[in-house]
């Protein structure tokens, strides 16, 4: 299948590369340094059949052969220009937790978020709807990736990571850069009560990133009359009631509040669910899906 030039919705700011049938998202501001490398991943191109699909998955998933996987990370990595580079990722488990990268580890440790300011290592987060995020220091070269759901927002993952970048590497939050990469949109991402009552519980701003009745949902009052108050008939209940939250600008608002400027914050646009032709998605595809990657690294030498 011929895949159109670029993914419509695409900001501005961010370019689609193409490399040997890979195609890589950056966003462009962050190409300007020579010494860093970063991207995330698209769908097309890859050696794994998915749906009828030949398709560039790069999680260890159960449907997928690890060998598959391999040879479209390999793929990917060459797209990037950073062919031998070993790629550092986490077993993701949406947490807050935040790991110092100075070595590749034997095996995958257990966290959402990484800091590194080691040359050759290329930092790696897996998603399939929850938000990549990769942060960048010019002035210390020092650089982050990180995986945010909602449970990881609700956490404050990445505000806990532009943290221990300051703490352990002396970064400026003024100084840092972000790209928030494509992820499940505020026009997609349908949550229960419990999400709008926790998001309302630890952010007194929460109300701005949530679209529907999120005051009734947060406050635990059930919006949808029960069945026999409506006399619906058996099986016609309708559904409950759902609030769609905007994971992107909660995750903006966080790193605003950490010190990171408005303007070196630069989104992808794009949405994991709208945007079958590019992106994997889990919520669309209900669980049978890919993962893309979001990488960062600092050259050597
Ligand atoms: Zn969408």
């Amino acid at each position: 299948m011929r895949q159109p030039l670029a993914p419509s919705g695409l900001d501005p700011a961010w370019r689609l590369q193409q490399r040997r049938g890979v195609y890589v998202l950056q966003a462009d501001p962050l190409t300007r340094f020579d010494w860093l490398v970063h991207g995330f991943s698209t769908t097309p191109g890859g050696v794994s059949l998915l749906a009828g699909r030949q398709v560039l998955n790069l999680g260890y998933t159960e449907w997928d052969s690890p060998h598959r996987v391999a040879q479209n990370r390999r793929r990917f990595l060459a797209a990037l220009g950073a062919d031998d580079w070993p790629l550092v990722t986490l077993r993701q488990i949406h947490s807050d937790l935040v790991h110092t990268v100075t070595a590749t580890p034997r095996t995958p440790a257990r966290g959402d978020a990484q800091i590194s300011r080691t040359p050759g290592l290329l930092l790696a987060v897996g998603t399939a709807d929850c938000v990549p995020i990769l942060l960048v220091d010019p002035e210390r070269r020092a650089v982050a990736a990180v995986h945010a759901g909602w449970r990881g927002t609700l956490r404050r993952v990445v505000a806990k990571t532009v943290g221990r970048m300051q703490m352990e590497f002396g970064s400026q939050p003024a100084n840092l850069l972000a790209a928030l990469g494509p992820a499940i949109g505020a026009c997609c991402y349908e949550v229960g009560p419990e999400v709008a009552a926790a998001f309302a519980a630890q952010f007194s701003c929460a109300e701005a990133w949530f679209a529907g009745p999120f005051g009734e949902l947060a406050a635990g009052e059930d919006p949808t009359p029960l069945p026999w108050l409506t006399m619906a008939p058996p099986g016609h209940t309708p559904p409950p009631k759902r609030v769609r939250l905007d994971l992107i600008a909660a995750n903006r608002w966080q790193l605003e509040e950490t010190g990171v400027r408005p303007e070196n914050i630069y989104s992808s646009g794009l949405c994991t669910a709208c945007c079958s032709e590019w992106l994997f998605s889990y919520r669309r595809e209900r669980s049978r899906t890919g993962r893309l990657l979001g990488v960062v690294g600092i050259q050597a030498g």
